[in-house]
């Protein structure tokens, strides 16, 4: 029998990852995550030139995009486009890259995304923007601001990554929101899947006067949590998890559909 040379394995084409935050193309945890999953496949870096954080999944439609090519530092050879985390994914996916992704990865987030901060995430929306178009996706965020112990937030995120991808990207599409705590330790903290918990209303707006004396507003800060409990993302970061939610679109409430049913279905105005 003829021995199997090289050329008669099969080719497995090198998986192909599609990295994208909201912080913006300069922001530290962007390059961390990038570094962190350096060797597990081919990168493409297609992020916001500014800062987007809390923009969801805006699109932008009253003028066209454009995409540069970073050329310095340690951000050369990312792409950066002047519009939201959702453009660039959009943008990426339907034009940008020559080749459809296996992975779309977005953060890593300065701040949580727990609970209701899924909603106005970026960096939700930049990872659900891949998911909407049939990939698997993971949104990464460190639940304190600062960048502290970025380091360990990054192989945080490489060991989920080589995990998945280990077990085949199986199941796809899916979304997956990592919170990762800020500690020196984080890449050793036990993985925890979770439930979304549920924040407080935000604070009051902060009111304050202009120099031309008209009165403006500042979003407040979001709500504390309110539900906290267990097997929730809050309390898995305050016990010292990381926490792991799968998420899904349908935002329908399945389970008053009934009653909906029941007190408006099958009527017509009178
Ligand atoms: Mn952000």
């Amino acid at each position: 029998m003829k021995s199997v040379g090289a050329r008669c394995l099969p080719t497995i084409a090198p998986m192909r990852i599609l990295i994208a935050n909201d912080d913006g193309y300069l922001a530290p945890g962007l390059a961390a995550l990038v570094e962190a999953v350096r060797g597990l496949g081919e990168i493409d870096v297609i992020a916001p030139e500014r800062n987007a954080s809390g923009t969801s999944n805006a699109l932008t439609l009253d003028r066209p995009l454009q995409a540069f090519e970073a050329r310095e530092g340690q951000q050369t050879g990312y792409r950066f486009v002047n519009g939201t985390p959702s453009d660039c994914v959009h943008v990426a996916l339907t034009g940008l890259m020559a080749h459809r992704p296996d992975l779309v990865l977005s953060g890593i987030n300065q701040g949580a995304n727990m609970g209701d901060d899924t909603l106005y995430s970026g960096t939700v929306a930049a990872a659900m923007e891949g998911h909407l178009f049939g990939m698997p996706a993971i949104a990464f965020s460190q639940t304190t601001k600062g960048w502290a112990h970025l380091d360990a937030a990054a192989r945080t995120a490489r060991a989920i990554v080589e995990h998945v991808i280990g077990g085949g990207l199986g199941g796809a599409p899916w979304l997956l929101n990592v919170n990762i705590p800020n500690r020196a330790d984080a890449d050793r903290l036990p993985w925890q899947v979770t439930r979304l918990g549920r924040r407080h209303a935000s604070e009051p707006v902060v009111k304050q006067t202009s120099p031309r004396g008209e009165a403006i507003y500042w979003i407040g800060p979001a709500g504390d949590a309110r539900d906290a409990g267990q097997g929730t993302d809050f309390h898995a970061t305050a016990g010292g998890h990381v926490s792991i939610t799968p998420l899904q679109v349908d935002l329908t409430d399945h389970a008053r559909l009934g009653d909906w049913q029941q007190r408006l279905g099958n009527r017509a105005p009178r």
